[in-house]
Formats: C-alpha cells, structure tokens, sequence
C-alpha cells in the first residue's frame, strides 16, 4: 500500500476489535485508520464506479467505490467532493481530499469534539477511514492490499 495515501501510510487504528477512541465511534472498527492532514488526497484502489457521496452519521463526508461484489468506503472526506455518483473511476485516480476534523451546517449531525463543535462523523481528528466490504461483510482492508 506504500505510496497509495501519497506518503500517509502509518494507520492508527487496525481493523478488529478496540476501545472506542471516541464516543459513537465503533467499539469493532469496521475498516483502518490512516491519520492524515486535511487536503491529503486519496485515490481509487481499484477501477470501479462512485455509488455514494453523502454525510454518513459516524462516518461523516463518505464516498463509496463499488467494483463486482467490493464495497470501499472512505469516511471523513472533504465535503467538497471531486466525484459524484455514478462517476467511472480508474485506480490511481484521485476521487477526493481528507476532511477537516470539524464540518458546520450538516442536518442532523450528532457528534460533537470536547469543544462542542460538531465533528465530521465520529473522529478524534483529521485522517482516512477506509472500510472494504466483500458482499456486504466487511473484511480487513490489510488483506486486499
Ligand atoms: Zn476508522
């Protein structure tokens, strides 16, 4: 996976079982973690299709990359998107930025920092959520790559 997060690779938080780092945040981290500043890019893993763009609850600004049976999510995405749905993707290709830890005016938004400003879903701070799904069940992303 090396180069794939254009030099962000270190992953903070490994798919399985953890202590939720932050209220809302899942206790069974459904994917890997990858702490990077707002603005890093990230690119399609594979050729595929967006099939989502929207604020996801715990997964705040989301994007959704589906090829065959795959699912990829990338949760706490910059709200200014690059794709839409529908889009035809090519892997390499960047199809969106690392959001900023706090995002204002989002209906229906829960989640809050220690400051009370609302949070681009459940995060303790700016970095890349990346979930694979194989069939609607998620599996380790460290296994694909
Ligand atoms: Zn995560």
């Amino acid at each position: 996976m090396s180069g794939q997060f254009h030099g962000y690779t270190k992953i903070s938080s490994y798919f399985g079982k953890r202590i939720s780092p932050t209220s809302g945040a899942s206790s069974s981290h459904s994917g890997i973690d990858i702490p990077a500043p707002p603005g890093s890019k990230f690119i399609a893993v594979h050729d595929g299709e967006i099939t989502f763009t929207q604020f996801l609850g715990a997964g705040g600004y989301t994007i959704t990359l589906s090829f065959n049976n795959f699912r990829v999510t990338y949760c706490h995405c910059d709200p200014n998107y690059i794709v839409k749905v529908g889009d035809t993707v090519k892997q390499g290709q960047v199809i969106g930025y690392v959001g900023p830890k706090n995002v204002y005016g989002v209906k229906g938004n829960i989640y809050f920092d220690e400051n009370g400003k609302p949070t681009n879903g459940a995060t303790t701070g700016p970095h890349l959520h990346l979930g694979i799904r194989i069939d609607g069940k998620y599996i380790n992303p460290l296994d694909f790559f």
